[in-house]
């Protein structure tokens, strides 16, 4: 992923992608000092980028840094790196980290640097996707938030994520549906999770876990649909009584889920009618989108 044309955001400066090169003795890199966005553009737009923004600066607050950029700069410098590699529709990533001034768990004196990367990534399952995905159980669970940063979106906590995602891959699953610390129903390594119950929405609390900018954004079109959405605790036991299931996330956008580990699911009116409400909703300007949620 390297070697490939390209301008990369890189503490201000747009650079060739093949010089993006990080020293070896990072701190980010030895001690999981990195937080990072995941952001989609559509149609020219970065949808909900100031709340992309707004997460990557409380991630690093959380981590105990502080990004040397203000919301407005990184939001310019985001549409300013679409721009510069000529995409209207792509992924988005900015990620933050320590340097390498230091090398110790202490990292007092590391400079703080900021990057941003894009390309076109059309889905994070590709051609999966419609036909929906299946999920084996996970062998991580979430952390108790008093173990882990689990607000933050911090690099390190993705290590359980590539563990889960390969245990489920090598079962020949195409992601993993995560547990949290006590056994309940969380998420999927990179999406949050809904299950449609009886003509209900559900999905688990985000307690331990992301509260996806996708996953508000489909509890809002839901309520735009007179559907209920009931956010509560999810017992894995539970998850037989859905008649659908799907994730939500700014890769995975709203995918249908067909299996869980056994059990199978059929994506019917629910899934089908927020997926299209979704896409429909992320190619209009930031000022429609909103008008869409509001009115
Ligand atoms: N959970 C995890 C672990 C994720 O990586 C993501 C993607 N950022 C999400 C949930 C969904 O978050 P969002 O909708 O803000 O992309």
């Amino acid at each position: 992923f390297d070697d490939r044309d390209g301008l990369i955001w890189w503490d201000g400066e747009l650079i060739d992608w093949r010089d993006a090169k990080l020293h070896v003795l990072s701190h980010g890199l030895h001690y999981a000092s990195v937080v990072f966005e995941g952001e989609r553009a559509y149609a020219g737009n970065i949808f909900k980028l100031r709340e992309h923004t707004e997460r990557l600066i409380a991630s690093a607050r959380i981590l105990g840094f502080e990004i040397p950029w203000t919301a407005e700069q990184i939001d310019a410098a985001c549409v300013e790196t679409l721009a510069a590699n000529n995409y209207t529709d792509a992924y988005v990533r900015p990620l933050a980290w320590r340097g390498s001034e230091q090398l110790s768990v202490s990292a007092q004196n590391t400079k703080i640097h900021l990057m941003i990367a894009c390309w076109a990534w059309p889905n994070l399952f590709g051609e999966n996707r419609m036909k929906g995905v299946r999920l084996g159980l996970a062998n991580w669970k979430r952390p108790h938030p008093e173990t882990a940063p689990t607000a933050s979106k911090a690099a390190g906590l993705y290590m359980i994520g590539t563990m889960s995602k390969h245990h489920a891959e090598a079962e020949g699953f195409d992601d993993a549906l995560m547990l949290d610390w006590q056994g309940n129903v969380a998420e999927a390594t990179g999406a949050n999770i809904f299950f449609a119950i009886d003509g209900k929405l559900h999905t688990p609390t985000p307690t331990c876990f992301l509260d996806g900018i996708t996953r508000r954004t489909v509890m809002a079109l839901a309520a735009k649909r007179q559907i209920e959405v009931v956010e509560r605790i999810i017992a894995l036991d539970e998850i037989k009584d859905a008649q659908e299931v799907f994730l939500a996330g700014t890769a995975a956008e709203v995918t249908p889920v067909r299996a869980i580990g056994d059990l199978t699911f059929t994506p019917g009116a629910i899934t089908e009618t927020l997926l299209g409400d979704y896409e429909a909703l992320v190619r209009l300007s930031p000022e429609e989108a909103a008008q869409r949620l509001a009115a």
